[in-house]
């Protein structure tokens, strides 16, 4: 058996060497691409001093409380302000460029509007007062975003606000996905006697998209060497191919002799729980070239949790992105064990399901393998060294889910 960490380090370098491709594509359709550039900012934003404030634009210098000012311009956002004649305090809104010469705002919850160009001050401003500085948010050369970055919406907005409209991104991957089972049926249709409905595709068809590849599945193949044969080589000229199931050594599991015979095959039992039997290898193309390949297990909390640590790292690093984004284990964190592990296995490592909320975690109280329930109903995985035992208020260590890849 291998370890998940030896296992790690030998696949991963394997994606992180290989050159991804690249494309200029539209920011309208970069959601979720990963950047082939660091992207500077050629403007500062904001662009200019701007009013944080409904109010008053003033020269502090000039206000003393109780006196009555002459409001001498008036300043929507949007406006190219005259210079703030000395004396005279400019009505401004929010987002409104600061005229010259004004260097405070007060807002207008703390003026006595005597009337439309007449105002007078509670109290002195502080110097500076709800002004928004030039460049405050990003500075003219600045990097807003490094290579390697994953795109979500909120940085796909801060490409839009330093006036950035298309990105150099790496081209998209193209995965191959099949679940192997003769046992399988797909939801819609009616289970006979001994089927089960197929969901292994469903979720890896959802974590795919969620990164913006092009997912080709193939759907059920039967177990049997032929199908699964020609399915790899239908799948062949994707970048990578997924398949679930049939990954063991029974009489049923054919696909790693199938991999031997369309590409070739290393395989391991990792040491860990669940997950343990996983093929990696490649495809060979018919005119040349190759596909990488992962054999994950059927096991519908088998194959979510490999999937997710182990292949999804695999293919954002395919697609550039950085070894610190991918690598989950740099942002696993230590919670309390509310429940006890009085038996671990010894010579395997655990990822339990559990809902962690301030740092308590509960155990999900069905741990088995095949349980989807265990992985819709916690908040990410504990990690438990291989014969680690728990015991309540112990602290462990964990990964939410929403911390495995960025
Ligand atoms: P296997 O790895 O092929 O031995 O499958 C292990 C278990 O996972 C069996 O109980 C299968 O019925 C189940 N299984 C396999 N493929 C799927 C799938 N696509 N969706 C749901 N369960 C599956
Ligand atoms: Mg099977």
């Amino acid at each position: 058996m291998i370890d998940l960490n030896d296992l790690l380090e030998q696949v991963w370098p394997i994606a992180a060497q290989q050159a991804t491709p690249t494309e200029y594509v539209s920011l309208n359709v970069a959601l979720n691409r990963v950047l082939a550039q660091d992207i500077l900012s050629s403007l500062n934003v904001p662009q200019h001093d701007n009013s944080g404030m409904d109010g008053y634009a003033v020269r502090r210098a000039d206000i003393q409380p109780s006196s009555c000012y002459q409001v001498s311009q008036r300043v929507p956002a949007g406006a190219s302000p005259q210079p703030l004649q000395p004396g005279t305090v400019a009505r401004i809104f929010t987002g409104a460029p600061i005229p010259p010469g004004a260097d405070s705002v007060v807002m207008q919850e703390d003026v006595v509007v005597n009337d439309e160009a007449s105002v007078t001050f509670n109290a002195t401003p502080r110097l500076g007062q709800w002004i928004r500085r030039t460049g405050e948010d990003i500075a003219t050369g600045q990097v807003v975003l490094a290579k390697g970055t994953r795109l979500d919406a909120i940085h796909v907005g801060l490409l839009a606000s330093i006036g950035v409209s298309t990105v150099l991104v790496s081209k998209r991957l193209k995965v191959g996905v099949m679940v192997t089972g003769s046992e399988l049926q797909s939801p819609g249709q009616v289970l006979q006697p001994g089927q089960i409905y197929n969901s292994n595709e469903y979720v890896w068809c959802g974590l795919l998209e969620s990164m913006n590849v092009e997912v080709r599945s193939v759907g059920i193949v039967p177990d049997n060497l032929e199908a699964t044969c020609s399915a790899f080589q239908s799948l062949a000229d994707c970048d990578a191919v997924i398949s679930s199931g049939g990954v063991s050594v029974g009489e049923e599991d054919h696909v790693k002799p199938a991999i031997e015979k369309v590409g070739q095959l290393r395989s391991w039992k990792v040491a860990m729980k669940p997950g343990k039997p996983i093929a990696f290898g490649h495809i060979n193309r018919q005119g040349g070239g190759q596909s990488w390949f992962f054999g994950l297990p059927g096991n519908p909390v088998s194959s979510a949790v490999a999937f997710q640590l182990i292949v999804k790292p695999f293919l954002g690093l395919l697609e550039g992105q950085t070894r610190e984004k991918v690598d989950w284990r740099s942002r696993t964190r230590k919670v309390q064990a509310e429940f006890a592990w009085p038996t671990p296995d010894s010579r395997r490592e655990e990822f339990l399901r559990a809902d962690v909320q301030s740092d308590k975690a509960k155990l999900f109280e069905n741990q088995s393998s095949g349980v989807l329930t265990s992985l819709a109903r916690s908040t990410g995985l504990i990690r438990l060294a291989k014969g680690q035992r728990v015991n309540p208020g112990d602290w462990v260590d964990y990964v939410a889910y929403q911390d495995l890849m960025r």
